[in-house]
């Protein structure tokens, strides 16, 4: 069986690869000819761990290759899945298809043999259903073509693993219709199905579904904490503590339940507005309004990590030195779409602070969003001088730190935890003004 992978970006690259490793020649297209070259070279032009690896591996073997051309991957693949992008639509909240549309029909319409198209992006609910109308319609006569389901669950920084050895695995079929492309499926996943991974077959619909609601559940927790975090701080409680404390119900459970600057990324933040977008364009918008609130005090959280910073200068940002740990909207990647880290970064140069930015992998990708900030190249260079320290995004590297290696280095020893990751009692004790989102100062 031989598959192709269509958009070849964190989720394409991640899993071409991956199903190169799985035994397959795997072809990647993308529209993009300096990322084809890049890849085809082995290498790889973002950071995810373990992935550079099993790319030079694989196209070194010649198992792996990559192109820009629809007809080549027409004539190769039994299987083509879709991980194109599915972007927040400029100037609204609903998601942009345009790409799925297209990388759908040209490879419907370049199919030279039997294939099953494998839809693995995020998207509206109803986007297969029409999608598969777009197959039909583009597909050359006597060659058959249907479509799957398959949405992707992977997380950046583990999106190797999570994609070798997923939770499980979704298959939204077509109905009775969808029995060919069931099997194939099977076959392609084999492995994972064989080592116990669960796989849930379903119509399209739900299919869809699965993947916007755990994003949209995923969202809500983290500003549940959130929102809780802003009552702690008026009352002078811990927020972890209560994360804590809450997280040992085993009905609740402690992971997405750490209160700090909040979510981001290029997948939670459009992925909640698109599930709003769809269900007033299905008028039920009521069901999810809920979820204009989780934004909202997701955004919030940016706010008030400036105002903490500009409490902690004196009411005054203005020519203060800003050390700022990190960019990346998490760690273990170089991701900065939506990054509410760069974001609270830009905030505050934009009202007027000298702000020294260091991200471990992120300064290239947060250099290309916002130039005007001053990127370096250690933590210890973006601390030096600083007049208050900001770690805003939980690398290991800052997570490790310690008040007597920054001592030395800083104008002023404060430090703001963004992120809820320090130990405050160690960094009051080595001299430094600490302070958390949610979290009482220590008396
Ligand atoms: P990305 O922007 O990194 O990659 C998208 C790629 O698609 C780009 O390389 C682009 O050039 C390419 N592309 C655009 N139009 C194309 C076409 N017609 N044919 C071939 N290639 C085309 O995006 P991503 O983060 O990989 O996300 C892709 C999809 O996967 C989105 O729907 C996203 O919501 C979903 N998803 C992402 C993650 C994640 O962690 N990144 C996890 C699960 C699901």
């Amino acid at each position: 069986m031989k598959i192709t992978v269509l958009g070849t970006g964190y989720l394409g690259a991640t899993h071409a690869a991956s199903m190169a490793e799985l035994g397959y020649e795997v072809l990647g297209v993308d529209v993009d000819p300096a990322k084809v070259d890049a890849l085809s070279r082995g290498e790889l032009p973002f950071h995810e761990p373990g992935l550079a690896e099993l790319l030079r591996e694989h196209v070194g073997s010649g198992r792996l290759r990559f192109t820009t051309s629809y007809e080549e991957a027409g004539a190769f693949g039994d299987v083509h899945f879709v991980g194109v992008g599915t972007p927040q639509r400029p100037g609204a909240f609903a998601a942009d298809m345009r790409f799925v549309d297209a990388a759908v029909g040209s490879i419907a319409a370049a199919a030279t043999k039997d294939c099953v198209i494998a839809g693995k992006s995020t998207v509206p609910v109803g986007s297969a259903r029409r999608l598969a109308d777009i197959a039909r319609a583009s597909a050359r006569p006597g060659v058959d073509v249907q479509l799957v389901w398959n949405p992707e669950f992977l997380r950046e920084g583990f999106a190797v693993a999570d994609t070798l050895r997923p939770d499980r695995m979704v298959l939204g079929l077509d109905g009775a219709d969808g029995a060919r492309a069931e099997a194939v499926m099977r076959r392609v996943y084999a492995r994972q199905l064989e080592s116990g991974v669960p796989l849930i077959v379903t119509d399209y619909e739900t299919a869809e579904l699965v993947k916007v609601a755990a994003n949209a559940f995923l969202a809500t927790k983290i500003s549940f904490i959130n929102a809780l975090s802003e009552l702690t701080e008026v009352v002078g409680g811990d927020i972890r503590t209560l994360a804590d404390a809450i997280g040992l119900d085993e009905r609740i459970g402690r992971k997405f339940l750490n209160a700090g600057v909040g979510f981001g990324g290029g997948c939670l933040p459009k992925d909640i507005r698109a599930l709003r977008a769809r269900a007033a364009e299905l008028g039920v918008e009521q069901s999810v309004r809920f979820l204009a609130e989780v934004d909202d005090v997701n955004t919030r959280r940016r706010g008030a990590t400036v105002q903490a910073v500009t409490e902690m200068l004196g009411g005054s940002v203005v020519g203060k030195q800003v050390a700022v740990l990190g960019a990346a909207f998490k760690p273990d990647s170089d991701d900065v779409r939506d990054s509410p880290a760069l974001d609270i970064a830009a905030r505050l140069h934009s009202i007027g602070a000298e702000v020294a930015v260091y991200d471990p992998k992120a300064n290239a990708n947060a250099a290309k969003r916002y130039p005007r900030l001053d990127y370096v190249d250690s933590l210890e260079a973006a601390v030096t001088g600083a007049e208050v320290v900001v770690l805003l995004t939980e690398w290991a590297e800052f997570k490790a730190m310690t008040p007597a290696q920054l001592e030395p280095l800083v104008a002023v020893p404060q430090i703001l935890d963004g992120r809820n990751v320090l130990d405050p009692q160690q960094w009051e004790a080595g001299g430094f003004t600490y302070r958390a989102l949610g979290r009482r100062a220590l008396p």
